[in-house]
């Protein structure tokens, strides 16, 4: 993103989230954005993800700039382009692990069979056996979790992967072997991937670090 300003309504004013802010990630690399609460990191996380509009600057995603889009073909990057992983990873409680990647494919209409050979693939790579792949969210510990999180988000094949705060609900070495497979998986699926934490001993990871001040990126 170039010179991205995004400002909230506050009262009769409007408060600059993001004041502005240039960002860009490459392919393969993990840069992490750490900052004090309120200092914007979740509004840079959503205007990259094509949730919010900028008031002003650009937002180009795999090559695309996306002020030029339509709603629909912003929905349409989103899914395709862009994964997404959330603090908590919000699972939906009925399904298995497998079946959490399948939903998408579902909706879509797409090959089944083929698409549960791929996410089986991919919760394999995450570091999820056979058996763990057919357990129910409160079946499997929060690291499990996170890891179907990121395995989901995954799954479209994105350019690129907005993290925030994967790493809240786990204990220091949870959390830290979390951000060693983020690591892994933008390097062997060459996403652009930026992580949210406030967690500083996780850093050395990362390949970039950037911190956050009243909305100011450096
Ligand atoms: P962080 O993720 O670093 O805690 P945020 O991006 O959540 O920071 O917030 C940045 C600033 O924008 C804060 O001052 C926050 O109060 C304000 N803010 C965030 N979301 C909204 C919103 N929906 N409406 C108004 N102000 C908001």
């Amino acid at each position: 993103m170039e010179a991205v300003k995004l400002t909230y309504p506050d009262g009769e004013r409007r408060l600059t989230a993001l004041d502005e802010v240039s960002l860009t990630v490459a392919a393969g690399e993990l840069a992490a954005v750490v900052g004090p609460s309120g200092s914007g990191k979740s509004t840079l996380l959503a205007v990259a993800a094509t949730l919010l509009r900028p008031d002003s600057g650009r937002v180009v995603v795999a090559g695309a700039d996306t002020a030029e889009m339509s709603a629909g073909e912003r929905t349409a990057l989103r899914r395709e382009r862009i994964g997404i992983v959330f603090q908590q990873p919000n699972l939906l409680p009925s399904l298995t692990a497998v079946e959490q990647l399948l939903v998408v494919e579902h909706l879509r209409g797409g090959n089944v069979r083929a698409a549960r050979a791929r996410a089986a693939g991919l919760l394999e790579s995450v570091g999820l056996d056979a058996g763990r792949r057919r357990r129910r969210p409160h079946e499997l510990s929060g690291g499990e979790r996170q890891r179907v999180n990121i395995a989901r988000a995954l799954f479209a094949g994105p350019s690129v992967l907005l993290v925030d705060e994967p790493t809240s609900a786990l204990d220091h070495e949870r959390g830290a072997r979390i951000v060693d497979l983020l690591a892994e998986v933008t390097r062997t699926h060459g996403t652009a991937t930026v992580l949210v934490t406030h967690d500083r001993g996780l850093l050395g990871r990362a390949d970039r670090v950037l911190s956050m001040r009243d909305g100011r990126l450096d």
